[in-house]
């Protein structure tokens, strides 16, 4: 019985160290994956491995992709002179399904914080400056989050990006300064967009 326990407080330890997930709410977690049948509890075991397994940055983008290049570089029918730089992949995300926009992205997997000593160099910017150097991109489109971090991180790659024959533009203000792009509604994202400005 001693060994069951075991098992159990381990799990709830594990459980509590995912996000916004405090003790109380891994004991549930743990009682509800106790209960379910066991195929539903190894699908969610599974799933975990697979995504840890399978799951890499795309060579291209930086979005996440299951082989060398993502679904979105994969696909020719993407307007391939647009590129839309985003922090994370779940911004990238947020922007399709506005559906609104067809073109390829660039992931930064960041943004630059200073206070966090997270440096322009921690980011993938100097590939996104490769991209465009190589050519072929008439619009590259800034959609950090409207914060002063990912203002300062579009200020500054717009600034490497000047000598290039590309035009700089960013998101429409109609998302709130300081809002976060990933939670932002779908119809915000998609007049954000429609409405982009110069930068
Ligand atoms: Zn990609």
């Amino acid at each position: 019985m001693s060994k069951v326990t075991d098992s159990v407080t381990h799990m709830i330890e594990q459980l509590s160290r995912l996000p916004g997930i405090g003790r109380k709410s891994a004991e549930r977690l743990a009682y509800h994956i106790l209960r379910v049948p066991d195929t539903e509890a190894f699908a969610l075991a599974d799933s975990i491995r697979a995504v840890r397994e399978n799951v890499r940055y795309c060579e291209v983008c930086y979005n996440l992709a299951e082989s060398e290049r993502c679904n979105i570089c994969s696909d020719s029918t993407r307007e391939q002179t647009q590129i839309c730089v985003v922090q994370q992949p779940r911004d990238l995300i947020a922007l399709e399904q506005s559906g609104t926009y067809r073109g390829l992205y660039h992931v930064l997997l960041g943004r630059i914080a200073p206070l966090e000593n997270i440096g322009p160099e921690k980011l993938t910017i100097d590939s996104l400056v490769d991209r465009i150097a190589a050519g072929g991109f008439k619009e590259v489109i800034m959609a950090t989050n409207p914060t002063v971090e990912g203002d300062g991180t579009a200020l500054y790659i717009s600034n490497l990006l000047r000598d290039y024959d590309v035009q700089l533009t960013r998101l429409a203000r109609g998302i709130t300064t300081g809002s976060i792009l990933e939670y932002t509604n779908k119809e915000i994202l998609s007049d954000a967009l429609a409405g982009r400005q110069p930068l």
